[in-house]
């Protein structure tokens, strides 16, 4: 009797333990932030310079270098690339590059079979995907002046070449509905700088191109007709201002994900309206969801500056995710509290859906 007592109790008091250590496991802390390995899957390099990867060696960061049309031709679009492929090769377990294609000569007979070879070629060469960018929908005109969107048929050619190369299609179309708004209406701080300083994509001065609705329904469009195409949504899919509408889009393209590049202030700023409905979120999404940043660096900024600018960024985001700590941002103008995310979301959203959905280091 007193020995089945005393099993017993064993039993009760081992129970306990590992009740109470599988609750401390749940959860990642602060100070796990460099343990984690972690993808940042939306980033800039435009210089020979390692100061952003050797910060992000240091705060175990990989990195997924993004090249953009700025609509400036296709040599500008090769100088990013070869910035990119030079990261690569002198970093091959912590860089991986996609490529970008440039709409100029859109109108000419060879600029597809141009675009094909020179995506093949990155292909070949090891990018994981290709950027679609803004510019389609919001600056480009062809030669009768009419804007091009990105649910043009002919771009159907492009999209099927990356589909049967198992490649990824990143896609910033449009841009945050904040650009459609008045300064002072914008629900975070960096849009209203950012459009401040660049009038030309502040599209609330722009009523004659296709608003904000015509810029995400051409998107979805484009995916209606391309089922099969493995799509990264940069920018929260440009449905930043709401979990729900993204939440719709989501489930209906099961190929689809998106990054959070540039828009945690949004997610700042739904957190402060329905801190729950947040979370909520990304414990349902939680495999559709990259980790993402937009962070650049072009070899102009210090580097001692612009590492601290990289790891004060990466460790707040991170605090974010893993804890419910009451935090600020100058991004927002309140203040917010952490997601406190359970471990095996923020392993997803930080790492595990960068590999499967860009294939990123596929040997690793
Ligand atoms: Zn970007």
């Amino acid at each position: 009797m007193s020995n089945r007592n005393f099993h017993g109790s064993v039993f009760f008091i081992s129970l306990l333990i590992s009740a109470s250590s599988n609750a401390q496991s749940d959860y990642y802390t602060l100070d796990d932030y460099a343990k984690v390995d972690k993808i940042d899957t939306h980033i800039h390099i435009t210089t020979n310079r390692d100061a952003f990867v050797e910060q992000a060696k240091k705060d175990n960061f990989k990195l997924l270098n993004i090249v953009v049309d700025l609509s400036k031709g296709p040599e500008f679009i090769e100088e990013q690339y070869e910035y990119g492929m030079d990261q690569k090769t002198r970093h091959p377990d912590d860089f991986e590059v996609a490529t970008s294609f440039s709409i100029k000569g859109w109108d000419e007979p060879d600029w597809m079979e141009k675009t094909i070879r020179w995506l093949e070629k990155s292909f070949d060469e090891g990018a994981v995907g290709v950027k679609v960018w803004k510019n389609i929908g919001m600056v480009f005109r062809d030669k009768n002046g009419d804007p091009v969107m990105v649910d043009d048929p002919k771009l159907d050619s492009i999209f099927n070449f990356i589909t049967e190369k198992k490649k990824v299609l990143v896609g910033h179309l449009g841009e945050p509905q904040n650009c459609w708004l008045p300064l002072d209406e914008m629900t975070v701080n960096n849009d209203r700088v950012y459009f401040e300083e660049h009038p030309q994509y502040h599209m609330y001065k722009h009523p004659e191109l296709p608003s904000y609705e015509e810029q995400v329904a051409a998107r979805d469009r484009m995916l209606e007709k391309n089922p099969d195409l493995v799509f990264v949504g940069a920018h929260m899919g440009s449905l930043e201002w709401s979990v729900d509408e993204l939440a719709k889009r989501l489930d209906k393209f099961p190929n689809m994900s998106i990054d959070l590049a540039a828009r945690i202030g949004q997610v700042f700023y739904q957190t402060i309206e329905d801190r729950e409905k947040v979370r909520d979120f990304f414990i349902k999404y939680q495999d559709r969801v990259l980790y993402a940043t937009d962070l650049a660096d072009n070899g102009s900024m210090d580097a001692d500056a612009l590492q601290k600018q990289l790891h004060d960024t990466w460790l707040l985001d991170w605090q974010f995710f893993v804890t419910d700590d009451v935090m600020t941002s100058d991004r927002v103008n309140e203040e917010f509290e952490g997601l406190k995310l359970p471990k095996g979301v923020v392993d997803k959203i930080y790492s595990k859906n960068a590999r499967k959905w860009l294939k990123m280091f596929p040997d690793q």
